[in-house]
């Protein structure tokens, strides 16, 4: 099964990857764990890409979805077709949250986009990490320093966050919120049981 992560920068999303891997193996699940952009030779390349260099949008959304049609073709498809379970960190709920709602991309295009790249594949699971966005930026703050997007306003983050919601509202039946102000340990508990369902 495939179950991808989501949630704007400080929602602790990357925190709990690590427990949900655990927790499958632990269950024994083939887990191969990756992330977007990113997750190949290819899709590494054009992360730092990404993360680096001013681009035009459309630009910035091709690539993102070059990365992932890579990581679909070296990663996704064949650990699901070998019957491992697939945890991604990122997929194209995110260049919905970040190229659409943060920065504007029509929606259109980023359908058009998901239907050319996949048509057919979809997480059978999404988290979506959820945080008001003052407590997100207190993570973020005092973590690390801040990237390319990173910098930007908190705007950005908050559009991003309501493009995230309004996905959640829309696929609700792939989409679980989660509400990422609880400690680690509710968290944690808290996915466990979402996990439960779908073992
Ligand atoms: O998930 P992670 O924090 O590693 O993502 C790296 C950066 O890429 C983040 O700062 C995020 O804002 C950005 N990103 C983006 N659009 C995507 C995916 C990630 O702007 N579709």
């Amino acid at each position: 099964k495939f179950i991808s992560f989501e949630g704007i920068d400080g929602a602790g999303k990357s925190t709990h990857i690590a427990f949900v891997a655990d927790l499958l193996r632990a269950r024994g699940k083939s887990v191969v764990s990756s992330r977007e952009p990113g997750g190949t030779a290819v899709g590494e390349k054009l992360r730092d890409m990404l993360l680096h260099e001013k681009m035009h949008l459309e630009t910035e959304a091709l690539l993102m979805f070059a990365s992932r049609r890579e990581h679909m073709a070296q990663v996704i498809e064949p650990a699901l077709a070998r019957g491992d379970w697939v945890i991604s960190d990122r997929f194209t709920d995110a260049s919905f949250a970040y190229q659409g709602g943060g920065r504007g991309l029509n929606r259109a295009k980023m359908e058009a986009l998901e239907q050319w790249v996949h048509p057919h594949l979809q997480p059978a699971l999404t988290l979506l990490f959820d945080v008001p966005l003052d407590v997100a930026r207190a993570r973020l703050d005092a973590t690390r320093t801040l990237d390319k997007f990173e910098q930007e306003k908190v705007d950005f983050f908050a559009a991003c966050r309501t493009e995230y919601l309004r996905r959640a509202a829309q696929f609700p039946e792939r989409i679980v919120v989660v509400d990422s102000t609880k400690s680690i340990e509710e968290t944690r508990a808290t996915l466990t049981g979402i996990l439960e369902k779908l073992l």
